[in-house]
C-alpha cells in the first residue's frame, strides 16, 4: 500500500513536471486525414561556426520548444571561432549535439546533420540536411557541394532569400543559378521566414508557389532562442510545421521533399493553401449549444487547440451580437459569438478570412466551419 501511494505522489509529481516543462513547448493536434502537425528548426549555429552556443544548448532548447526535429546547420566557409576552436571534421558539431540527446530523453526529438554552403551571390547562402558527411561539401565550386549533398540524398533549401545584403530592397529573387539548380532537382525549398536576418518574405512565399518549393521558416539561431524570441513568455522561435504520416525521421522527410510544410512566423502561418488549411482546421473548431429561450441569437464558441492566436475576420452572411467581425482567439483558448442566425437553424455554418495566414502574396486563407445546433 505505502509503495502504492508512493508511486501515485511520485507520478503525480512527475507529470506535474512535465506539465511545466511543456508549457511554452508546441504541440499541434493532428490533421482531420489523421496526419501528425510536427515541429522542425533546420537551421540554427553553434561554435562550430558563427554561434555563441556549444551544441548541448540546441539540444536542450529543443527540447524546452517541444521541437520534434533538430539541424544543427554550420556555415562550412565562415569559421569565425577556428583559432580557438578549430573544426577539421565537420560532423563533429551534430556528433556533440547527439551525444547531448542520448544523455537526456532519447527519441522525442530527433536531430540531424546538416550545413550551410555560404558563398557570395549568386549562390547566397544554402543549407543541406539529412548529410551522412558534411565534409564532402567542403568543395571550391559551390555547385559542386550542392551536388555532393544531393548524392547523400540530403533535403537542400535557400536560406534568408530576402537579406537585405543580397537584395538590398528587401525583395526575394531567385538568380539563373538558382533557377539551374530548381531545374536539376537539387533544391529543394526556400525560407520564407528566417528568425535572424530581415524574417518574413511573401515574395519567397510567391517564389515556392511557382517553383513548386518547400515552404520553411526556421530560427538562424546563434544566440539563445529565449533571448531573441522571448520562448517561455509566449514567443517563439520561427519553425517549420511539417504535416508528416507518423512521428518518424523518415516520415518528416518524405513530407519535407512532398511540400507537405506551412512556416510560422509570430502567429502568421504561410504556406500552400491545403496546407495551411489542414493545420488552421487542425486548430479550430466550433463548439454551439442550444439556442436560449425565444432567441434566434445563437452563442457559437470558437475553440482554438493550438499554441498560437488566431485573428478571424467574418465573412458569413450573419453578423454577430456581441463583437465586429474581426475576432481574436488566444492560443489555447476559445472566444464565444453570439450569430444573429435570422431564424432558428439546425446546423451553423461561420465563413472568415484567417487574417494570420498567408497563402500567396497579399492573400489569406478562407474557412468554413460548421457544426449541428443541439435542440
Ligand atoms: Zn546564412
Ligand atoms: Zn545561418
Amino acid at each position: 500500500m505505502q509503495t502504492r501511494i508512493l508511486t501515485a505522489i511520485t507520478l503525480m509529481l512527475g507529470m506535474a513536471g512535465i506539465a511545466a516543462a511543456h508549457e511554452r513547448a508546441v504541440e499541434f493536434p493532428k490533421t482531420e486525414e489523421g496526419k501528425v502537425i510536427l515541429a522542425a528548426d533546420l537551421h540554427t549555429h553553434t561554435v562550430f561556426s558563427d554561434g555563441e552556443v556549444w551544441p548541448s544548448i540546441r539540444v536542450k532548447e529543443a527540447r524546452k520548444d517541444g521541437l520534434q526535429m533538430l539541424a544543427v546547420t554550420e556555415h562550412l566557409e565562415h569559421q569565425p571561432h577556428k583559432e580557438d576552436i578549430p573544426h577539421p571534421d565537420r560532423n563533429r558539431s551534430y556528433e556533440v549535439a547527439t551525444e547531448a540527446l542520448e544523455a537526456g530523453d532519447g527519441r522525442e526529438l530527433f536531430v540531424i546533420n546538416g550545413a550551410e554552403v555560404t558563398r557570395g551571390q549568386p549562390h547566397g547562402h544554402i543549407n543541406a540536411v539529412f548529410l551522412d558527411d558534411a565534409n564532402a561539401l567542403l568543395t571550391d565550386s559551390p555547385r559542386a557541394a550542392i551536388e555532393a549533398a544531393n548524392e547523400q540524398g540530403a533535403f537542400v533549401f535557400l536560406n534568408h532569400p530576402n537579406w537585405v545584403p543580397q537584395q538590398p530592397d528587401g525583395i526575394a529573387r531567385l538568380s539563373d543559378y538558382h533557377r539551374e539548380l530548381i531545374a536539376d532537382g537539387l533544391l529543394h525549398g526556400i525560407e520564407v521566414a528566417n528568425g535572424t536576418l530581415d524574417g518574413h518574405s511573401e515574395h519567397a512565399l510567391e517564389i515556392a508557389l511557382g517553383e513548386g518549393l518547400t515552404v520553411l521558416g526556421t530560427s538562424d539561431i546563434h544566440g539563445l532562442v529565449d533571448w531573441t524570441h522571448d520562448a517561455g513568455n509566449g514567443g517563439h522561435r520561427p519553425m517549420t510545421l511539417v504535416i508528416a504520416e507518423t512521428r518518424s525521421p523518415e516520415a518528416m522527410k518524405t513530407a519535407l521533399l512532398n511540400g507537405d510544410t506551412v512556416a510560422w512566423n509570430y502567429d502568421d502561418l504561410l504556406g500552400k493553401a491545403e496546407n495551411v488549411e489542414k493545420v488552421v482546421k487542425a486548430c479550430l473548431s466550433l463548439s454551439v449549444s442550444s439556442y436560449p429561450d425565444e432567441s434566434a441569437v445563437l452563442p457559437v464558441d470558437i475553440v482554438n487547440n493550438c499554441p498560437l492566436n488566431f485573428t478571424l475576420q467574418n465573412t458569413s452572411r450573419v453578423t454577430f451580437q456581441n463583437t465586429s467581425d474581426v475576432v481574436r482567439i488566444e492560443r489555447d483558448d476559445h472566444f464565444t459569438v453570439h450569430a444573429r442566425t435570422g431564424e432558428r437553424v439546425a446546423e451553423v455554418s461561420l465563413d472568415f478570412s484567417v487574417l494570420n495566414t498567408q497563402t500567396g502574396f497579399r492573400e489569406n486563407l478562407d474557412i468554413s466551419l460548421s457544426a449541428d445546433v443541439p435542440r
